[in-house]
């Protein structure tokens, strides 16, 4: 552990496995992230080098099946190493968390023949994915999509523009959902688009408040081709899978604000017992104490609640409502512990010389991505009272 830093979190790994897992993780986190996390994010570099050496390592398929080059590992352990990624660095976190989201449709819904040929490449070949749900007209109310797929003998020809792709523009295949039918959820079916499909193109990535490491931009699908062997699912079966995969995604994004609003309190405790006012640490002032005292607490809450989530999904039970709540309270926990490392820093919380002003950026889009934490609310309140009768 480097001088002064915060020690490890505790992990409640199941196995050996697990533990040699994250030994590895931390040695990655510490010799290839942390040293370039800041200066890469405020010059907006995105380090494809590095999700190279996460797919060779094993890190960008960990809760997939070993038959199709997976690390068959829970989904509690998965969320954990996502956390210690993005405690390090959100661009990657959120960039692994994305990749798996992409890999779920083919994963859980391909067939045998599209499994065996693409999926070792996609989990650990090297290769970077992309989720493509969100349009201009249609965030929270996905099922409006437009983009449409129309049947041409034996292939489909997509048009349309998908907004806010993260790794759009970068990526090698692209998770793509589209009109194949009448309005509605019913309509829509998913495709696995390769990243160089002819008329596939990428607008200039957005200019955005945090995250700059991590390129969003918008596709446009012009007469895209693909074959039916890319179909994935049933034809009608789309937006069943893409809520599938955001069901295990929340998790992610939750675990991804956990390792933010982790690393802004360590960064706080190390601040508030060092520097002094009144001739005393600032950390000897109860008014900082009991802050420092919330922030820990708030984040084990999230934590555990990610946690349970995960081993019920490992349990192979229902966890859709669970995957909301955890979404949901750890992004708002992001948020404030996050703002609350700003205020123990002073002044100096303010400026980039600590990176506690770049966790509060980030925080923010968490509680925005993968359905905005009011409709995670939605989605809680539909589990306890039923559908809106409106
Ligand atoms: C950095 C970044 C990365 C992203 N990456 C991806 C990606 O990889 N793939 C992808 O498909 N999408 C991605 N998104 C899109 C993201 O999922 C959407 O931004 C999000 O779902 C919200 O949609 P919207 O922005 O259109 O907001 P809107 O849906 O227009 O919502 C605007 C506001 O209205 C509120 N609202 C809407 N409907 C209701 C309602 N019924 N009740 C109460 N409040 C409501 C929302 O909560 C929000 O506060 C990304 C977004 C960002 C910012």
């Amino acid at each position: 552990m480097p001088e002064g830093a915060a020690p490890p979190v505790e992990r409640q790994l199941p196995t050996e496995e697990a533990r040699d897992l994250f030994a590895l993780v931390r040695e990655l986190v510490q010799r290839e992230i942390a040293p370039h996390a800041a200066a890469e994010e405020e010059a907006g570099h995105f380090p494809r080098e590095l999700f190279t050496l996460l797919s060779e390592s094993g890190l960008l398929g960990l809760a997939y099946d070993s038959e199709f080059g997976g690390g068959d590992q829970p989904y509690e352990v998965y969320l954990q190493v996502l956390e210690e990624l993005a405690a390090a660095r959100l661009t990657v976190g959120l960039g692994v968390s994305v990749h798996s989201l992409a890999c779920h449709g083919l994963a859980g819904y391909g067939t045998k023949e599209q499994q065996s040929e693409h999926l070792p490449d996609m989990l650990g070949g090297g290769l970077l994915g992309a989720y493509c749900l969100s349009e201009p007209s249609s965030g929270s109310d996905a099922a409006s999509l437009r983009t449409k797929a129309v049947r041409d003998g034996d292939d489909w020809v997509i048009t349309g523009t998908k907004a806010w792709i993260t790794h759009g523009g970068i990526a090698d295949f692209y998770t793509v959902l589209a009109r194949t039918g009448g309005e509605g959820a019913h309509g829509v079916t998913a495709f696995l688009v390769p990243g160089d499909a002819e008329g596939l193109t990428a607008a200039v990535p957005e200019k955005k408040m945090g995250m700059k490491g991590s390129p969003t931009a918008q596709l446009h699908f012009d007469g895209v081709r693909v074959p039916d062997a890319r179909r994935v699912g049933d034809v009608g079966q789309g937006f069943a899978i893409a809520l599938s995969a955001l069901d295990s995604g929340r998790l992610g994004i939750a675990a991804c604000a956990i390792g933010v609003a982790q690393a802004a309190l360590d960064e706080a405790v190390a601040y508030a017992t060092e520097r002094k006012q009144f001739g005393r640490p600032i950390a000897d002032f109860q008014g900082l104490r009991f802050m420092l005292a919330d922030m820990a607490t708030q984040i084990e809450a999230g934590r555990a609640l990610y946690l349970a989530a995960a081993r019920l999904r490992d349990a192979g039970r229902p966890f859709s409502k669970q995957a909301a709540m955890a979404k949901l309270l750890c992004t708002d926990t992001a948020m404030k512990v996050t703002t609350d490392a700003v205020q123990v820093l002073g002044g100096y919380g303010y400026t980039l010389d600590f990176p506690v002003e770049r966790f509060m950026r980030e925080a923010k889009v968490l509680q925005i991505v993968e359905g905005t934490n009011q409709i995670q609310r939605m989605v809680i309140a539909r589990h306890l009272a039923g559908p809106d009768s409106r």
